[in-house]
């Protein structure tokens, strides 16, 4: 009699039979075979954001805020929290970024973290904002991977039930603007 888990060559069926049964064999492409066992624990993490409280309390009023050099001569503009300038030094100040931008570059997840692996493929970019001297990593959705190009204009989605999280902001083509 055998108790032998079924054999899988893709970590996403692997996945599928975790949640069925708890326990399943992985092949990989050296023909390596690996049994893999689903073993549930819980944890609470208590996570501070602070300094970064107002990037995400702003994704829950569908605001996208960046930080701007207080410095005059300066006035770096970043697609992210930052409390202090990389260019000079000075403090920052809070600002609203753009909503639309354009995709700088992107890739295509076909694996990723257990909290996304049930979404993959799924496209990640590098969004540029005019005026903006970083980039900002988001979530692309509505398209796939053939729709993305460099350049392709893109604009912020808010989730109307923010977990509070990065992922409470994702971006979708940019509708055209007449
Ligand atoms: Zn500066």
């Amino acid at each position: 009699m055998s108790v032998r888990p079924p054999t899988f060559v893709k970590f996403r069926d692997v996945q599928a039979e975790l949640e069925r049964s708890g326990a399943a064999i992985f092949r990989d492409a050296d023909g390596v075979e690996s049994l893999v066992i689903r073993n549930p624990y819980a944890i609470s993490y208590i996570h501070s954001y602070a300094e970064d409280t107002p990037f995400f309390l702003g994704l829950t009023e569908g605001r996208l805020r960046g930080s701007k050099c207080r410095k005059p001569k300066c006035g770096f503009v970043y697609a992210t929290p930052r409390s202090h300038c990389m260019v000079c030094g000075a403090p920052t100040e809070w600002i609203d970024l753009p909503t639309r931008g354009r995709v700088h570059s992107f890739t295509t997840c076909h694996f990723g973290s257990e909290a996304f692996l049930k979404e993959t493929p799924y496209n990640l970019a590098m969004v540029e904002f005019d005026g903006v001297g970083s980039l900002l990593l988001v979530r692309l959705k509505d398209c796939v991977e053939s729709d993305l190009y460099v350049g392709m204009p893109v604009e912020a989605r808010f989730d109307p039930n923010p977990k509070y999280s990065i992922t409470d902001v994702w971006f979708v083509p940019a509708r055209p603007s007449h």
